[in-house]
């Protein structure tokens, strides 16, 4: 991580966003939590219509696309994966409006997602940020394969690579899954990281895994 970039971002950049509204308020179907506790209670109720086939499929008519045209308050960040089986809106039954969605290839960090969750956190008043790991991630597969077998790692995949190893390091000599260690160790090190940044001091981060056999998320301790 480049911290003088990250310092540049942090003093200046911020400031050249467009102004976002001061308050949040009730959209579409449902009002839209400002704490965030009551965030995370709505993620997770999301979650559960999704994981028992129940979901409502809130804020996506057309008035409440003409209505968001010209103002958002998502209630949440979402920090996930770019797998095509976990699409936050879907996983925690959200609609347009409700989520602002970060997703990178095992849900690395890096200057444009920090970036991103500080514009959501700062700008729009986000009061949470879930970062979201998920089981059989090929991000973290990708690194384990490079580990075992030592073989180079092709192009622009070297930077996941790189950032997932760590966590794979850690917890290879634990019994059990390796590959489920490293998703948990590494969501939850991307979590603490976003906690220890000053410019998120504000909102609440909290990690949680995504069950592709259930549809269940669960936080992470
Ligand atoms: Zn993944």
């Amino acid at each position: 991580m480049a911290s003088n970039r990250r310092a540049f971002l942090t003093a200046t950049a911020v400031g050249a966003l467009a102004t976002a509204p001061t308050t949040a308020t009730a959209v579409g179907t449902h009002p839209h939590p400002t704490t965030a506790p009551a965030a995370l209670a709505e993620l997770l109720d999301g979650n559960r219509r999704y994981a028992s086939g129940h979901s409502r499929h809130p804020d996506e008519s057309r008035p409440l696309r003409h209505q968001l045209a010209t103002a958002q308050h998502p209630f949440a960040v979402i920090v996930g994966c770019v797998d095509s089986r976990v699409p936050p809106e879907l996983v925690f039954d959200q609609g347009l409006g409700d989520l602002l969605c970060i997703r990178t290839a095992g849900e690395v960090l890096d200057e444009a997602v920090l970036a991103s969750i500080q514009y959501g956190v700062e700008e729009l008043r986000i009061p949470l940020v879930l970062v979201l790991g998920h089981e059989r991630c090929g991000a973290v597969a990708a690194t384990l394969a490079h580990l075992e077998t030592g073989a180079p790692v092709p192009g622009h995949l070297a930077l996941l690579v790189d950032e997932i190893a760590p966590a794979a390091r850690r917890t290879r000599a634990l019994p059990g899954d390796w590959a489920e260690h490293t998703m948990t160790a590494h969501t939850a090190w991307v979590r603490d990281a976003i906690r220890a940044d000053p410019a998120f001091t504000s909102a609440q981060v909290v990690a949680a895994r995504f069950d592709l056999d259930t549809g269940l998320v669960s936080l992470l301790p």
